[in-house]
């Protein structure tokens, strides 16, 4: 289908981008991977599209004890950060080689992957077990909230109409960590019907978050990882029933947890 009618204004910095976002029923737009198609099937119909992709939110750098991940950081452009060469980061990159194709992978952004909130979306797994948090800015001030509180349920967020992100801090693991996402993929959209992300951390202490499998990605409570997946609130679809994205979300998070558990050993 064809979207509805809508302007068109690019930000040049971000008090700009929040004066746009200021008119009713504005969208932000980044990489438009997600907001293009729902805007296609008018599903979202905004009066104004406000290109940020040019904002300076981009890149990963290291502050202190802390990494940062640019929300405009493109998935391709996450696959060569030195940085994520460290076992206890290489969660990162596996899970960002994973998602959607080529064309996808250039232009589709992390911040946009999260705000769009897809309850089958990979990375906020990782983000969870890493203990990530995400810096909001509106008009009214900054907040930062963890990406364990962000994500709410399907496709809905703490988002607030007038925020944007614009920063993902992600700690850095304790040397002696290892990470690693596994998924199993719906042979045709490519999203997860089961994904898990663990972090294994140098005691052995495994912390691990699942995907595609609820309303939204969770981490996987205590260190009984099977028992906490028997009681968890799984869905089922058309393709998968409830029963087996459980039997499923078991399998994966066994295989992350030990990849996890075999990185850990190389990371220092
Ligand atoms: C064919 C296809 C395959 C896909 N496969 C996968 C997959 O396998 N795994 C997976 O996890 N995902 C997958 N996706 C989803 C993909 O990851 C997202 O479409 C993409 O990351 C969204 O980023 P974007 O920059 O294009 O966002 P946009 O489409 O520009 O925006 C999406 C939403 O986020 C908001 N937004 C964007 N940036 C910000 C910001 N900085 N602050 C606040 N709000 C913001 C927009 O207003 C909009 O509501 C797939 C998508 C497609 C189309």
């Amino acid at each position: 289908m064809i979207p509805a009618a809508t302007r068109y204004e690019r930000a040049s910095d971000l008090d700009h981008a929040l004066e746009l976002l200021a008119e009713p029923d504005a969208k932000a737009i980044a990489g438009g991977q997600s907001l293009i198609p729902v805007m296609k099937l008018r599903i979202a119909r905004p009066s104004v599209v406000v290109d940020i992709s040019r904002l300076e939110f981009r890149g990963v750098d290291v502050r202190g004890d802390e990494l940062h991940i640019g929300p405009l950081t493109t998935w391709d452009e996450l696959l060569d950060v030195p940085e994520f060469g460290r076992p206890a980061l290489a969660a990162i990159p596996e899970c960002a080689r994973g998602i959607g194709d080529l064309q996808l992978r250039n232009m589709g952004t992390i911040g946009g992957g999260l705000a769009h909130a897809d309850p089958a979306s990979d990375m906020p797994a990782v983000l969870l077990t890493l203990g990530a948090a995400l810096e909001l800015r509106s008009p009214d001030g900054e907040r930062t909230v963890p990406v364990a509180d962000f994500i709410l349920g399907p496709f809905t967020s703490t988002l607030a109409d007038r925020e944007l992100i614009t920063d993902i801090a992600v700690p850095t693991p304790l040397p002696g960590s290892g990470s690693a996402y596994v998924s199993v993929e719906h042979p045709a959209s490519g999203f997860a019907l089961a994904g898990a992300a663990a972090l294994v951390g140098p005691d052995g202490g495994a912390r691990v978050a699942v995907t595609g499998i609820a309303g939204r990605p969770f981490l996987l409570a205590g260190d009984d990882h099977r028992t906490a997946l028997e009681t968890a609130d799984v869905f089922g679809d058309r393709f998968a029933s409830a029963e087996y994205r459980r039997e499923l979300a078991s399998v994966v998070v066994r295989r992350a947890v030990e990849r996890a558990s075999q990185r850990a050993k190389e990371d220092s």
